[in-house]
């Protein structure tokens, strides 16, 4: 049986410092990914999936294979897993300007759909403020139209259960800015465009459009 594994992150705590203070970093790791790494295993081990794909994201794709028993926990411990396993990989601590643009494929497409980046970071930064609770912002290939969307999901609902692939995402939980940032979520998100890793978004983009 495959157990899911809290993934080692390519960068120190302490490398985001500028943006997301280490504390926060060490916390939201060690302590909140590895409580839904662990939720999952649990999950998965109480509804006797002796076997279950390697990637959570066919497992989130298509929850209502699940015994309904399970679905829930699953929904959350595994949403909860992925979502912060891109959500580390879409962080560096190498560009440290906010401006700057992605280029290639993904920001053609952004510039289709949102007019130009600077749109598009402004919508994106007001749909995340926006979110009541707690919840994700995410930029997401919407495979049924084939176009990339901002959307929203709550709690730890991953774009996959609803056949979304997630290229982008921003976790809007307290616990991943209240330390530093407290109620200023304007300045968390701001501060967060300036660790995206433009690189790894449009590598996912073109793997997709390959
Ligand atoms: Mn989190």
């Amino acid at each position: 049986m495959v157990r899911y594994e809290l993934p080692r992150l390519s960068y120190d705590y302490d490398e985001l410092e500028l943006f997301i203070d280490s504390e926060t970093m060490k916390i939201h790791h060690q302590k909140h990914h590895q409580a839904y790494v662990d939720g999952l295993n649990k999950s998965l081990e109480q509804i006797g999936a002796g076997s279950h794909p390697k990637y959570i994201s066919a497992i989130l794709s298509d929850l209502k294979s699940i015994p309904e028993s399970g679905r829930n926990a699953i929904n959350f411990f595994g949403g909860g897993f992925e979502n912060h396993r891109l959500f580390w990989e879409t962080m560096t601590p190498n560009n440290d300007d906010a401006n700057v643009s992605p280029g290639g494929k993904i920001e053609d497409s952004i510039d289709v759909y949102f007019d130009s980046f600077e749109n598009f970071k402004k919508i994106f930064s007001k749909t995340s403020i926006d979110i009541r609770g707690s919840g994700w912002c995410w930029l997401a290939l919407n495979q049924t139209y084939n176009k990339i969307e901002i959307i929203t999901t709550p709690n730890q609902d991953s774009p996959w259960i609803s056949q979304k692939i997630p290229l982008l995402g921003l976790d809007m939980w307290e616990h991943a800015y209240y330390l530093r940032y407290q109620n200023k979520k304007f300045d968390y998100v701001n501060a967060w465009w300036s660790v995206v890793n433009w690189d790894y978004v449009e590598n996912r983009f073109d793997e997709l459009f390959g």
